[in-house]
């Protein structure tokens, strides 16, 4: 049987922009469409042109990519005609392929917050779909507070939609604005729905107050709609919108749906999507959520005993699907015996030979726990697990020492009285018999110090060479009684490799120093230098 086409609308950089704290730059936006172009994503809402200086920035360019970017904006105001309306030439002014166009389908909110009568709303969205149709773009319609409305007054919000419909718009969006609604509320109105219009032209956005938006938007599935509007990580104002991370995995691997339906997403991309979900995360310095379905770290993790030991047999027995199909893994938690055969596949991965019994190995298991309890995240940082398994088995040569180091910051006029900070370090190095001394500017502590350790390693020097720091990212635990600073260091180097690494302190310049220490180190191993 042919499967019938599901689309996915991803709002991320617009509803989910919304959020307390949460500041998208141009750059940020432009990352995120295109990791979420690459997932195949079928609908990309970049923002809201006309209404802030990033969003006009991003719609004032031509993009090439597969998904439909869109562009979100109100239909005309009440009382004014499309040629008179600032905010609607902006949006169709816009450098997009479609336009979403949001309205109100509530009485209630069109009188008490548009104040206009019902037929200037129903004329509003009319008008505003033709215009956008006549300058050749897809259109979508957003029925703001849908649900809400239609137990209010069913007759209007259907005409809201119908006549976005009859207009020709591509999609009308039933949206469950303030998140109330359950889940047999929305099977029952879009079914409703979908008996006036063809559900391959209806879409659900539904919020989370109920902690059901995932949940309602496969109700609606169910009932008929065909689109699916959703946010990565569930990002988005209160308490979120349906979260893509979720939906997708369950389209995919729930025979249910998959049976049913196809979507952009390929097995492929699938496992993609745990790093698209970090990726959002970091970009926004957030600890991703543990527990998240699916891509959480804790998703697919087992705990000692019995569990543990029948899951190493048969990891059906409790994995409601495979780990690797969304680009996680199975984990088994360090310290006990399963943790046992993890860190020896990690070794194994590394190429690091170490006989299963060997003590050294307890050893291990039990420095990463403590550290781990301290701050350190090796699960972030394979890097530094690589020298620390190393150093552990006793196999990290010992390339260098620093004996001292020195870092100021300075803040001066400069030549022409700008108030500036800098910052100086100087780092002494002994290498073999050899005391070199380096200094090293930089418009930070860490920036300075890392320009003086790597500015001479003497006979070392020649394989750092290609040696580039691509991130630093910090992030202040709460550390009990002190807060400590966990830094992590992201190298790249000549062959294009990437690798992370971790240090912690109460001190950010110590937690900084151990993380540039462990990538110059690690660099050291991979080019087989020998002390
Ligand atoms: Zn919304």
């Amino acid at each position: 049987m042919a499967r019938e086409r599901l689309y996915l609308f991803d709002t991320t950089l617009r509803d989910g922009a919304q959020t307390n704290g949460v500041d998208f730059t141009l750059n940020d936006k432009l990352t995120i469409t295109g990791l979420l172009d690459d997932l195949g994503i079928d609908y990309v809402e970049g923002g809201y042109p006309g209404a802030n200086p990033t969003d006009t920035e991003l719609f004032g360019k031509e993009r090439k990519l597969d998904t439909t970017f869109t562009a979100f904006g109100m239909t005309r105001r009440p009382g004014r005609s499309t040629a008179n309306d600032p905010g609607l030439a902006a949006l169709l002014e816009a450098k997009a392929d479609a336009i979403c166009f949001v309205a109100k389908s509530w009485d209630y909110h069109v009188r008490v917050a548009l104040e206009t009568t019902l037929e200037e709303n129903l004329a509003s969205i009319r008008d505003s779909v033709r215009a956008a149709k006549t300058k050749g773009r897809e259109v979508l319609l957003d029925c703001e507070h849908f649900f809400d409305g239609y137990k209010a007054n069913p007759e209007f919000a259907l005409a809201c939609a119908k006549a976005a419909h009859e207009e020709g718009a591509r999609w009308v969006v039933l949206c469950d604005t303030n998140g109330g609604t359950l889940p047999h509320e929305v099977k029952a109105i879009v079914t409703e729905v979908c008996k006036v219009i063809p559900g391959d032209h209806v879409g659900i956005h539904a919020h989370n107050d109920t902690e059901q938006a995932v949940a309602n938007s496969l109700a609606a599935v169910r009932a008929g709609v065909r689109q699916i509007q959703g946010t990565l990580n569930g990002l988005g104002e209160r308490c979120g919108n349906a979260n893509l991370v979720s939906i997708i995995p369950t389209l995919k691997l729930k025979p249910e749906f998959a049976q049913k339906f196809e979507i952009g997403v390929s097995d492929a991309k699938l496992k993609d999507l745990l790093h698209v979900s970090r990726a959002l995360d970091e970009m926004l310095n957030r600890a991703p959520n543990r527990h998240a379905p699916y891509v959480g770290e804790s998703a697919f993790a087992t705990k000692a005993g019995i569990h543990a030991s029948a899951i190493m047999k048969e990891p059906k027995t409790y994995e409601h699907v495979a780990p690797e199909t969304v680009g996680n893994r199975r984990r088994l938690m360090v310290s006990d015996q399963a943790g046992r055969s993890n860190v020896l596949a990690e070794l194994d991965r590394i190429g690091l030979k170490v006989d299963r019994n060997d003590p050294r190995i307890t050893t291990l298991l039990e420095v990463v726990k403590e550290r781990e309890a301290i701050g350190y995240a090796y699960e972030a940082a394979d890097a530094s697990f690589d020298l620390l398994a190393r150093r552990t088995l006793g196999k990290v040569p010992s390339y260098f020492d620093v004996v001292q180091f020195d870092v100021n910051v300075e803040q001066r006029y400069n030549a022409i009285g700008e108030r500036v900070t800098v910052s100086m370090a100087v780092v002494k190095v002994k290498v073999g018999d050899e005391t070199l001394i380096s200094a090293g500017e930089g418009s930070g502590p860490v920036h300075a110090l890392d320009v003086a350790l790597r500015k001479d390693l003497g006979k070392y020097q020649r394989y750092i060479k290609g040696l580039e720091l691509t991130d630093y990212r910090v992030r202040i635990l709460d550390g009990g009684t002190e807060a400590v600073t966990r830094v992590l260091i992201e190298s790249q180097d000549e062959t294009g490799e990437h690798w992370t690494t971790v240090g912690v302190s109460p001190n950010i310049i110590d937690a900084s120093f151990q993380a540039l220490m462990d990538s110059i180190v690690y660099k050291l191993i991979k080019a087989g230098a020998t002390a």
